[in-house]
């Protein structure tokens, strides 16, 4: 269970919508399926005796797929209890090292956060309950490949359970522990602050059994070294995310924006709006108002230079196109959490136009945000000295 961006959504493939959730599989799942199923046709050669050679590559395919199965059904576990808790999980997909739930936003509670980490280890614990029981069963009817391929995906979902239960964040262990911390204490910071430490120091260890591996000649050392970094990146940004949900709580648009911009009259015309805000004000993109102040959308130079410069003194900013000014906007009243989000939409260039009644009263940049952040953790440090 992690939380990136929207990044890796081209290098996947679409597979289906089940449960209002888009299923991906990324393309370099293919290779590590690949290499699965042939290493564990391997294994089932030497760890069964007596069968046509057909059987084992049908058995090493049969128990990849069914592991990769289990990894989705992982998954769909902590997607269906979390929207049971009213978070929405608008993908899952499916990768080289095991799968991502996309879970639209932090639990508002510690004990919201404690039901969605448990519901993937849960589904786990079943399935090695499961495959153990199928296992046993199909050696007392004499079946002995059914037999092997269920007792190793029980024996590979209890290291995924084992795995996943250590408790550094962003595990799902460490998520527990966080909740239980959280609970307690009250403060979501400081819970992610002591398990995202555990998780790094977890991918250390990692790290350095990875490194010793490689060292002995062991490709697979390789392995652990991609989960290791993958560890510590979703533990710095985890931490990152309750710092900024933190420090943003009570803080309003209104408080971090920038007041007083200077707009563009509608009416202007573009050899007067060249001259007056893009030469003066240094800018490749200016708000639009009309003359009574509401906001009307954003001017891109680029835009104005598509136009003949003999046409200038004739043509006015608003006969331009200024953009779909709804994607672009926020209001004064709106809490500054959510504008981390809304900057990523916007269409025009990482800002958005910050409206009252309608009418344009401040900006707001990814670097206003990203400077609010700041200062308000560096006294907020100190002040907790
Ligand atoms: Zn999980």
């Amino acid at each position: 269970m992690s939380h990136p961006g929207h990044n890796g959504r081209k290098r996947a493939l679409f597979i289906g919508r089940y449960f209002d959730i888009e299923f991906y599989l990324d393309y370099s799942w293919f290779l590590i399926a690949a290499v699965v199923s042939a290493s564990l046709t391997a294994n089932f050669r030497d760890f069964v005796e007596g069968q046509a050679s057909g059987v084992y590559v049908a058995m090493g395919i049969l128990a990849a797929f069914l592991f990769f199965l289990s990894i989705l059904l992982h998954e769909l576990g902590h997607s269906l209890v979390s929207q049971r808790c009213g978070i929405p999980v608008p993908r899952i997909t499916l990768m080289l090292i095991g799968g991502v739930a996309e879970i639209a936003r932090e639990p508002d509670d510690a004990r919201s956060e404690l039901k969605i980490a448990l519901g993937g280890p849960l589904v786990s614990l079943a399935l090695v309950v499961i495959y153990f029981a199928l296992s046993e069963l199909f050696a007392w009817m004499n079946w002995e490949p059914g037999s092997a391929v269920c007792w190793w995906l029980s024996a590979a979902n209890l290291f995924l359970l084992v795995f996943n239960m250590i408790p550094g964040y962003p595990l799902d262990g460490g998520r527990v522990l966080r909740a239980i911390i959280w609970a307690r204490s009250g403060r979501l910071r400081y819970s992610t602050f002591i398990t995202s430490r555990i998780g790094i120091g977890f991918s250390g260890v990692l790290a350095a059994l990875g490194f010793l591996l490689l060292g002995m000649g062991k490709w697979n050392g390789m392995v652990l070294f991609v989960i290791a970094i993958f560890l510590k990146r979703a533990a710095d940004s985890g931490y990152a995310n309750a710092v900024e949900r933190e420090v943003l709580a009570g803080v309003l648009v209104g408080d971090i924006m920038t007041p007083h911009p200077i707009a563009l009259s509608s009416t202007s015309r573009l050899n007067r709006a060249v001259d007056e805000f893009f030469l003066a004000g240094h800018q490749l993109i200016c708000p639009v108002c009309s003359d009574d102040g509401d906001f009307r959308g954003f001017l891109r130079l680029d835009t104005i230079l598509e136009v003949p410069l003999e046409k200038w003194p004739y043509t006015s900013a608003g006969d331009l196109d200024i953009g779909d000014f709804e994607q672009a906007t926020l209001t004064v009243d709106q809490p500054a959490g959510i504008a981390m989000r809304a900057l990523f939409r916007s269409p025009a260039d990482g800002r958005l136009a910050v409206l009252e009644e309608g009418k344009l009263v401040g900006i707001l940049t990814q670097q206003d945000l990203s400077q609010a952040i700041t200062v308000r953790s560096k006294l907020e440090t100190m002040l907790a000295k």
